[in-house]
């Protein structure tokens, strides 16, 4: 069926408005609007140029008639926030739902769009003209917008999602036992108890607890959570260039801010507990990145031996860590990592011997090694060792990280 004969028939099955008669035939000629559409194709098909008002459409009962109201509506849901990027989506009513099937089945078009295509266009269209008359613009964004409103054509209201705002950076942290995100009391899961004095964490503070309030305030967000590449032991150092991260900032009220000076108040909160550097404005993608960086690290470690050790046996044992270690997941985090045998590169070792029984070792190595068992053997779950190619029980006393040796 040619477009003529289909508008034809649609115009026969009842009173129906431009817009909607033109929606059945959207895909045929460019810039025109479907109402636009509609009319050349009724006075085509009938021979009759007199429109029938959209409250007494059969589809959409005028319902495109409120537009300009949710328009307005979403405007002022978002007058305090800062957004470039926005989406609107609908829900339809049963009733329009039914329709769209009706007419698909009995009025199949090759030149149709959905109903909701439409009426999120219009939807954007009328908040995009609230927003100019404001001084403001903001630019459709299907994949990551900064705010989503959801209108409910049923019930009339809208929903709106504020997309979170994120930021590049990276830590040093200085000083040990800060864990990189709070954690739960052990006795409490949480909920404070007599242990943690009713704080709920086993930690008093995090490098992510040191992180956020800075942002949280310039931002005006509702949370938010440190996604770091990896993570130092709790009794580790972080030195270096720092470890790189991805701040994710809930339901911000700004999405522009002055990360220089947000560094400065940071550092000056944290105390020189922790620093932050490289600060940026990143995107969603890079939460993911930074979680499956699996970047070379430089470690320095402290270790204690049980028995003397003379320097030739210790070079030796040294040379020999360089190339494959074979790791069984460490007994210490058994409890909560899948226990698996994982394959990681020793690339180089330096270590000289501070006593006859105690050491300072440098490795560069492939992320994910567990630096402690490398030294101590773990009870052979990891090998080679170091204790086990001395013939002498081992063990760090303390480890920093001197390096992430990333690209990101
Ligand atoms: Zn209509
Ligand atoms: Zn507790």
């Amino acid at each position: 069926m040619g477009p003529i004969e289909l508008a034809a028939s649609l115009l026969a099955a009842g009173p129906i408005c431009d817009r909607c008669l033109g929606r059945r035939f959207a895909l045929l000629g460019e810039g025109l609007t479907n109402a636009e559409r509609g009319q050349y194709v009724r006075s085509a098909a009938s021979g009759l140029t007199v429109p029938v008002a959209p409250g007494r459409c059969w589809v959409c009962e005028g319902l495109f008639d409120r537009v300009p109201a949710w328009g307005r509506e979403a405007a002022g849901l978002v007058r305090d926030h800062e957004f470039t990027t926005f989406l609107f989506g609908v829900h339809l009513t049963p009733r329009l739902e039914a329709i769209e099937e009706f007419l698909d089945e009995r009025f199949p078009s090759l030149w149709a769009e959905p109903f909701k295509r439409d009426m999120n266009r219009e939807l954007g269209k009328a908040f995009e003209r609230v927003l100019a008359g404001q001084g403001r613009t903001a630019t459709v964004d299907f994949q990551r917008p900064d705010v989503q409103f959801t209108v409910d054509l049923d019930r009339g209201t809208i929903e709106l999602v504020i997309n979170p705002v994120y930021f590049y950076g990276r830590y040093r942290k200085l000083v040990r036992g800060i864990p990189q995100t709070h954690w739960p009391c052990r006795g409490c899961r949480g909920r404070g108890c007599e242990r943690c004095h009713g704080t709920g964490k086993q930690y008093p503070t995090s490098v992510e607890e040191l992180i956020l309030p800075a942002f949280l305030a310039a931002a005006h967000g509702t949370g938010g959570h440190l996604h770091g590449a990896g993570r130092e032991d709790i009794d580790a150092r972080m030195l270096g260039r720092g470890r790189p991260f991805v701040l994710e900032i809930r339901e911000p009220k700004r999405r522009t801010l002055d990360l220089a000076s947000i560094a400065r108040e940071v550092n000056a909160y944290a105390q020189g507990a922790i620093e932050v550097l490289d600060l940026r404005p990143a995107t969603a993608d890079l939460v993911e990145k930074v979680k499956e960086e699996r970047a070379d690290k430089r470690y320095r470690a402290r270790i204690q031996l049980a028995r003397p050790v003379d320097e030739p046996a210790f070079r030796q044992a040294l040379a020999s860590l360089v190339g494959e270690i074979k790791q069984r997941t460490p007994t210490r985090v058994r409890h909560r990592r899948a226990d698996m045998v994982r394959r990681r590169r020793v690339h180089a070792v330096q270590g000289k011997l501070l006593s006859p029984t105690e050491a300072e070792v440098d490795v560069l190595c492939q992320g994910g090694l567990y630096v402690k068992e490398l030294i101590s053997g773990d009870d052979g779950a990891t090998q080679p060792n170091l204790a086990a190619l001395l013939g002498v029980p081992a063990q760090v006393t303390e480890l920093d990280v001197l390096d992430v040796l990333d690209d990101l």
